[in-house]
């Protein structure tokens, strides 16, 4: 019986173990999760044929919990604002939304609609855009010190390409990421973290790309960006930056494409640019379900992973229309579908977790393995699916369209559902 805020010391029922080296997956039918009083992972495996352990929660599944490595905070509330494709989406949904956040009671509603999205579906470490907005940046990196889940969070930058409301100076921006770094990086064990996060180069001056780098550099912090995701952008970039060799230059000529740099979207790769995601050491996350909902089209899942590039889910609300990384996976097998790519629930429910995991530089999660966090989820499935074998629980797990909250989310061992 798990209770809500309290510390769990053990979990039996059906477990699923991703794979450290690639994209596969485990099944235990019934296994047990020891944890210890800090909230780490003392043993897993299956349960002792003596054991007095109770099942935890009949009915479903337990997984590690899942990773976003990419969603937007301030748009919580305009998932399925269809004003794309994206340049005129940002103009007429994004900005005049984030604009709001500037409100501080406007931005703590948002905030705590969007940790309890997170709570509800199983998402126990996300890697976050910010408001541009410092305070409002802030308040969210203290609403998730209280509520207990695990985060990777940026002010997002830009000082030029957007409206007055949303624009900050860089001088300010960059007052207040050293301000977050002090306050926030490495809070609660490494739990809350923070990433430099220029927006896309659209947004960004170059000398305030080229300080996000430097203060990247200086702090050993992650950098989250954008690439490569629509036409009109493209086209956009490359006559605002003619003396990049092409738009995965554009971050790499300031300091911000390198082996803890997470790109975002990726479709617009051909073979040359790949191999230089895959040089430069970056990672990327995949977006399937905003890529869909903007019309922005469909990344090639076998490109980076073929050249053995990490790559982790991402659910890109609120252009993405489910905060659920069940309903990424899905996304995800849509865009290999139309892409012509192989590949399997199996595989994509990997990405959602270990290989979501790598892709943004946590290993202390994704997996179900001693020494790691206990970061774990309970998901229901049907009562068939784990008579007809692995399998058939991984589809269940990644294309029910009528998938429900989860029953459990569990971070650092501690109960928040
Ligand atoms: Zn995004």
């Amino acid at each position: 019986m798990l209770r809500l805020g309290e510390r769990c010391t053990a979990v039996r029922g059906p477990l699923i173990c991703p794979a450290a080296d690639g994209p596969r997956l485990t099944l235990i039918e019934d296994g047990l999760i020891t944890l210890d009083a800090a909230g780490h992972i003392n043993s897993v495996g299956p349960a002792p044929a003596d054991c007095a352990e109770p099942v935890t929660a009949p009915g479903a599944v337990w997984l590690p919990g899942f990773v976003d490595t990419h969603v937007h905070q301030p748009q919580t509330r305009i998932i399925g604002s269809g004003t794309g494709p994206l340049l005129a989406w940002l103009e007429r949904s994004v900005f005049p939304e984030e604009a709001r956040l500037a409100d501080p009671e406007y931005a703590a509603e948002v905030t705590d609609e969007f940790i309890d999205a997170l709570i509800a579906h199983g998402t126990t470490t996300s890697v976050v855009y910010g408001s541009s907005l410092p305070p409002a940046t802030d308040a969210l990196f203290a609403a998730l010190a209280e509520a207990g889940l695990r985060a990777d969070v940026g002010l997002t930058l830009m000082d030029q390409g957007c409206p007055p409301p949303v624009c900050v100076p860089d001088a300010v921006a960059q007052a207040a990421s050293e301000a977050l770094v002090e306050r926030w990086h490495g809070h609660d064990g490494d739990r809350l973290r923070f990433v430099i996060t220029p927006r896309f180069a659209l947004s960004c001056s170059r000398a305030q790309m080229r300080a996000a780098g430097d203060l990247a550099e200086k702090h050993g912090l992650w950098v989250q960006t954008h690439i490569a995701e629509n036409a009109a952008e493209l086209k956009a970039v490359a006559q605002a930056f003619p003396e990049a060799r092409d738009y995965l230059a554009v971050y790499a000529d300031h300091g911000l494409a390198g082996p803890r740099t997470i790109l975002a979207h990726c479709i617009w790769f051909d073979d040359a640019a790949w191999d230089r995601v895959a040089d430069l050491g970056c990672t990327v996350s995949h977006c399937p379900d905003s890529n869909f909902f903007l019309g922005s089209g469909a990344m090639d899942l076998a490109a980076p992973t073929a050249r053995g590039v990490r790559v982790g889910l991402g659910s890109d609300v609120g252009a993405g229309r489910s905060f659920s990384m069940r309903q990424a996976a899905a996304s995800a097998w849509d865009a290999a579908r139309v892409r012509g790519v192989a590949v399997s629930a199996e595989a994509l429910l990997w990405h959602a977790t270990a290989g979501g995991a790598a892709a943004c530089g946590r290993p202390e999660v994704g997996r179900l393995a001693a020494g790691l966090a206990g970061d774990l989820v309970a998901v229901d499935v049907p009562h068939y699916t784990l008579e007809r074998g692995p399998k058939a629980v991984y589809e269940a797990l990644a294309f029910r369209r009528d998938a429900e909250p989860v029953r459990h989310t569990v971070v650092q061992g501690r109960v928040l559902r």
